[in-house]
């Protein structure tokens, strides 16, 4: 379905990133892998993506906090694979400590990562999906993007403002054949969760299954984590035709965290 697509996924050496790729990848979409990690772990993802669906893979290291490799990144996945009809800006970092003690480094890292990158991507890749009169921008947000939590000041400022910069793009884009949505996960146990995990099980004295249960029952009436592979399924329908005109939502899978 997405044969003859490029997709570039920032952040996909890792969690719900890879599970986007992956999911593209078995539509057919070529895809250029992103993110930090072993340089040969991401040589094997990179060859494997490839192998099992028959597609092209390219990888780019770019640090997605900084806007000349951000732009580089775009640039590559057009030089090397022709070019860039689905930005899915997903790279994303967490830091949890209250306000008063937020660490001001901290907070430029994640605005840069979680929200800035998102601008810069999609500046660089609008223009030439404009000229080919298609293309599908999905940001990854969170349900940090439509309500809060304590002592996540610089991530649920970032998620709530890549909302804003999703319905500004979708609007911009309406009638040049390129959707942009925003996906609102609630919790995926990736890399970024498990360090969460295990700092309250230290914290608390839990056992990590505890600190795992608690964890989700804080905020989701359904007690088990949505999956890379959940969300790579909405990402393939947001890709879709039927999905054409949907621009502009910001979309929860969520377990119910938000219903209440
Ligand atoms: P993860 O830690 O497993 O993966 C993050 C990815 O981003 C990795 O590939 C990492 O290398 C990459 N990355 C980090 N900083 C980077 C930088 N400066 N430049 C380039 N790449 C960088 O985390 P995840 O849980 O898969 O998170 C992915 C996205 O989903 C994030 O935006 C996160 O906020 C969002 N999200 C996660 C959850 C969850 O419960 N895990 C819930 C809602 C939203």
């Amino acid at each position: 379905m997405l044969q003859g697509k490029v997709a570039v996924v920032t952040g996909s050496t890792s969690g719900i990133g890879l599970g986007i790729a992956a999911a593209l990848a078995a539509d057919g979409a070529a895809i250029m892998l992103n993110g930090f990690g072993d340089a040969g772990a991401i040589e094997r993802l990179k060859r494997d993506l490839a192998e099992r669906h028959g597609i092209k893979a390219g990888y780019s290291a770019a640090d997605m906090s900084k806007p000349a490799q951000i732009r580089e990144l775009v640039a590559a996945a057009e030089h090397e694979l022709g070019s860039v009809d689905i930005l899915v800006n997903n790279a994303g970092i967490q830091h949890v400590a209250p306000v008063e003690s937020f660490p001001e480094d901290k907070w430029d890292a994640i605005i840069a990562v979680n929200l800035s990158a998102a601008f810069h991507a999609s500046k660089a890749a609008i223009p030439a999906m404009k000229r080919r009169g298609w293309g599908r921008i999905i940001n990854i947000a969170s349900t940090h993007g439509l309500v809060a939590s304590a002592e996540k000041a610089a991530y649920v400022a970032a998620k709530h403002g890549i909302i804003g910069l999703t319905k500004v793009v979708a609007i911009e884009t309406a009638n040049a054949g390129i959707t942009c949505n925003a996906i609102c996960p609630g919790w995926v146990l990736t890399p970024l969760v498990q360090r969460q995990v295990e700092a309250r099980a230290r914290e608390r004295g839990q056992t990590v299954e505890q600190a795992k249960n608690a964890l989700l029952a804080e905020k989701q009436p359904m007690l088990r984590f949505t999956t890379p592979e959940n969300l790579g399924a909405l990402a393939c329908f947001l890709c879709s035709d039927a999905a054409a005109t949907m621009t502009g939502e910001a979309l929860p899978m969520d377990g119910g965290w938000l219903a209440q």
